[in-house]
């Protein structure tokens, strides 16, 4: 297998809920595809809501998945591969500091790691892991959605129970789709209290 040492890289797609991260990912996958690298897709399994051998966009396009349970599961299968995707990083359990190393980890072998996820979590706050990789990642792509109340570009993902803010106690992870997120701009998204 052709893996150079200096293709290593992290390349993060992040934004909030529906901005199309999934989407970019399936692309560059399928770029992969078409230029016949070798690459491999990982999901957290805990993502379970479009069946777990699958990675699907809002919009129903697909590709073959790993699902995981932890980033050391994805470095053990990584031997055979030149690119190594994943999908809603921020579901993985492991500590930031664990999930970073083991990009960097991959990287430094020559790698191209091309992670998706959501940069903030329902309170507006950063997933730690995804900040780490932010700052250490060569390339760093910002997707917006539209938000659903009035039209400007979107960077907050809304969680609403039973149609209002959930509260700020509220599990930091609860998956789900259009019936408990919303995309809302800054001046739409209500503060979680
Ligand atoms: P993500 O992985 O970021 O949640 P996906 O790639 O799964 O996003 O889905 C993006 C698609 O979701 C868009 O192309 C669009 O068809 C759809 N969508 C639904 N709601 C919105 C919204 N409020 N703003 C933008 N796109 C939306
Ligand atoms: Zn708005």
């Amino acid at each position: 297998m052709t893996r150079q040492p200096s293709s290593g890289r992290i390349e993060v797609v992040c934004g909030c809920m529906y901005s199309g991260k999934t989407e970019e990912l399936i692309r560059r996958m399928r770029q992969v595809e078409i230029a016949r690298q070798p690459f491999r897709i990982f999901t957290p399994r805990l993502d379970t809501r479009y069946g777990s051998n699958l990675v699907a966009s809002h919009t129903g396009r697909k590709l073959e998945a790993v699902p995981v349970s932890s980033i050391a599961e994805i470095l053990d299968n990584v031997e055979d591969v030149q690119v190594v995707a994943i999908d809603e990083l921020h579901f993985l359990a492991d500590s930031p500091e664990a999930i970073l190393e083991g990009c960097q980890q991959m990287a430094d072998h020559g790698l191209r790691v091309v992670v998706a996820g959501l940069d903030q979590n329902y309170r507006a706050e950063p997933f730690p892991a995804m900040a780490a990789l932010l700052a250490a990642a060569d390339q760093v792509d910002k997707l917006f959605a539209i938000c659903v109340r009035c039209g400007a570009y979107a960077t907050r993902s809304q969680r609403l129970i039973d149609g209002r803010a959930a509260p700020a106690n509220a599990p930091t992870i609860v998956v789900g789709g259009l019936d408990l997120y919303e995309a809302r701009c800054r001046v739409c998204y209500e503060a979680a209290r």
